[in-house]
């Protein structure tokens, strides 16, 4: 039986970067097409139809920030961005855009597998879709009932405030995905307000409660300067 193999577009300037990607997604089962252009990544989707596009903030002839606009105009493709620490601020104005996720070089396999794996699975059925037909989420000993407006973590039950509850569910429906400040506090708060303070404090608070046992896993991980993100697979502290 031959599967069928997902392609993946890259669009990467650096030789170095782009064969070592181009090797470790073939050697696990996908088909690449390269490009060193911002200025093709858009002709190129429209003629290979991708099924995810790694795109280097730092290309030679566009602005990525510009071309992940180009892409957004027309299609949902799953793009993740790679940028250099340089590139901080681009990569949160890239995630508000429309990425789906950002890795920093350096990265390792794993890392990259994972991110790539998360940015398709969410291309396939976007995340209010899957929360309509879900009525619960569970992840490690962390379960919550959408239904019934209940979070559990290891049976026991967990005491959210309105506000903490919202932000919990709006993680666990986009579970594995980093969320910008931004995308949070637009979400939670409304456009028209800046409470990256309380949610701050209400991200605390949420960690607090689900780990009122310190062997219990990490579930949120916060992005530093850009955002948190749910795990699929939460860590725990010694790993
Ligand atoms: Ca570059």
């Amino acid at each position: 039986m031959t599967q069928i193999k997902q392609l993946v577009l890259i669009a990467e300037d650096e030789e170095s970067i782009c064969s070592f990607i181009s090797a470790i997604l073939e050697a696990n089962n996908f088909k690449v097409i390269k490009t060193a252009k911002g200025g093709e990544v858009v002709a190129l989707t429209a003629s290979h139809c991708p099924d995810l596009i790694l795109l280097d903030l730092g290309l030679p002839d566009m602005d990525g920030v510009e071309v992940l606009k180009a892409i957004r105009a027309w299609t949902d493709t799953p793009v993740i961005v790679v940028s250099a620490r340089v590139h901080e601020r681009e990569k949160v104005e890239a995630l508000d855009l429309g990425a789906d996720d950002y890795i920093t070089k350096p990265f390792g396999t794993g890392e990259l597998l994972a991110r790539i794996r998360t940015a398709m699975r969410h291309g396939r059925g976007n995340a209010n879709e899957t929360r309509g037909t879900m009525d619960t989420f569970a992840v490690g000993d962390l379960s919550i009932d959408y239904e019934k407006r209940r979070v559990f973590v290891a049976g026991k039950e967990v005491r959210l405030t309105p506000i903490e509850y919202k932000i919990l569910v709006l993680l666990s429906t986009h579970v594995g995905k980093v969320l910008t400040h931004d995308f949070i506090i637009k979400k939670i708060w409304g456009p028209y307000t800046n409470e990256i303070q309380s949610l701050r404090v209400n991200m605390a608070n949420i960690r607090r409660k689900l780990r009122v046992n310190p062997a219990e896993p990490n579930y949120i991980v916060t992005e530093v300067g850009v955002g948190y993100r749910m795990l699929e697979e939460p860590e725990t502290d010694d790993v």
